[in-house]
């Protein structure tokens, strides 16, 4: 089967002049590219790109999806069909599943509901410790050999500087990146939003940013000693984003992601007491958010992932001090990232490819993504830059509503998504 996405504007790092160009897709893979005048192969099924945005297809280094174990918040089929819907071909489940995703069985299976809901790639992230308690190393070498990309302990960060040395030493053993969710809870217990002068007005326990800068500090020492790769996840500190900077400075194995509501809302956005405000990092200040968006312009964050977190309503509905941490994300991302980044002179569209593509397929080694150079995988992700929408919590494909963004106006939105060359993702309404 042949499939050519023509004259579409094409954005990838590796095509050297991009508009009007078109790409041939054979059997699951970028075949060839076309210019303008190039006639296609007989036997081709046509995709009209002409005034779209073509780029490889969009991979989210962290998200929650629930299944096994919470499949009343989402399912791996649910969370996957949001995941397209969205722009993602591909997401990364984080293990803190019913049982945690700690062993080769829960990887595999995992691996196996994607392929039966046939939509995303799903690329599980194995736990750091079994059952993600910090005291005993789960499994790394049989996770990554059943499919995992990297390990973590997300949502529950390895507080013994101990343990996460020997974890950093066995993941490095496996070439498997560590992500690193940083918090000393120490400090961050009972916090329910930033701490600083809104938390003080609203009477809200507030969590330092010392409480993710602290770790952020350790782990990178701890890397720089070991050599192993880690990855901070949904980095929102000035002092944490500083500290990668200079770390990668001294080429220490370090990289870093962003949320779209890290670089989107700051916690003056806590004040309606909407608990879809509420997620761990917390939404930071002003000053924290300028310093994200400083390091998405000079390349010290690496990535935009969105940590997807599916809470079901009734949970959701509980006063702020009880209810659980964590918004959906997977559908509003690109949207934030356009209007937020790109249509404020933040980042341009090469970069946002990067970040959302490129990169991600670097840091967690996929193999022949993250591009759309030929022999590569034919995951595409096709944006109209011009149609202005509307994001409805009642459309979502999440099983779950909490997100803050509902109502909110875009402009660019994904309108088809290709993933090992078959058409997954179609725009039906605008
Ligand atoms: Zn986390």
């Amino acid at each position: 089967m042949k499939l050519l996405i023509a004259n579409g504007h094409l954005i990838d790092p590796a095509a050297p002049e991009n508009t009007g160009m078109s790409v041939l897709i054979e059997d699951g893979r970028v075949s060839g590219w076309l210019r303008p005048n190039e006639k296609p192969p007989e036997g081709c099924e046509t995709f009209d790109a002409s005034g779209l945005l073509v780029a490889p297809g969009f991979i989210d280094m962290h998200v929650h999806l629930r299944e096994p174990g919470q499949e009343h918040k989402e399912t791996i089929a649910s969370g996957c069909a949001a995941a397209v819907a969205g722009g993602w071909t591909s997401v990364c489940p984080m293990p803190n599943t019913q049982p945690v995703n700690d062993n080769a069985a829960i990887t595999r299976y995992m691996i196996e509901q994607a392929e039966r809901a046939g939509s995303a790639n799903v690329f599980p992230v194995g736990a750091i410790t079994k059952s993600s308690d910090g005291s005993e190393l789960a499994e790394m070498g049989e996770m990554k050999a059943a499919g995992a990309v990297a390990v973590s302990d997300d949502g529950r960060p390895v507080p013994s500087a101990g343990i996460m040395r020997r974890a950093m030493q066995y993941a490095k053993d496996f070439d498997l990146p560590v992500v690193d969710h940083c918090e000393d809870k120490s400090l961050s217990t009972g916090g329910v939003m930033h701490e600083g002068k809104v938390s003080l007005l609203l009477g809200l326990k507030g969590m330092p940013a010392l409480a993710e800068e602290l770790d952020v500090v350790r782990d990178i020492l701890l890397a720089h000693e070991t050599g192993a790769h880690i990855h901070i996840a949904h980095v929102s500190t000035k002092g944490a984003i500083e500290a990668v900077r200079r770390a990668k400075n001294e080429s220490i194995s370090v990289t870093c992601e962003v949320t779209p509501h890290h670089f989107t809302l700051i916690d003056k956005a806590v004040e309606g007491y909407d608990t879809n405000t509420k997620m761990a990092p917390p939404l930071r200040s002003e000053e924290h958010l300028e310093a994200v968006l400083e390091a998405l312009k000079d390349g010290t964050i690496d990535a935009i992932a969105t940590d997807h977190a599916p809470h079901h309503q009734d949970e959701k509905a509980l006063e702020y001090d009880r209810a659980p941490f964590g918004i959906t994300g997977l559908e509003t991302a690109v949207g934030l990232a356009l209007n937020e980044l790109v249509h404020k002179g933040v980042i341009d569209l090469a970069r946002l490819v990067e970040l959302c593509s490129t990169n991600p397929a670097r840091i967690f080694r996929l193999k022949d993504r993250g591009t759309l150079k030929p022999g590569s995988i034919a995951d595409v992700t096709i944006i109209d830059p011009e149609l202005s929408w509307t994001y409805r919590n009642s459309d979502s494909r999440s099983k779950s509503r909490n997100s803050p963004f509902d109502g909110w106006q875009f402009q660019g939105k994904v309108v088809t998504v290709v993933v090992a060359g078959q058409l997954v993702f179609q725009n039906t309404a605008a």
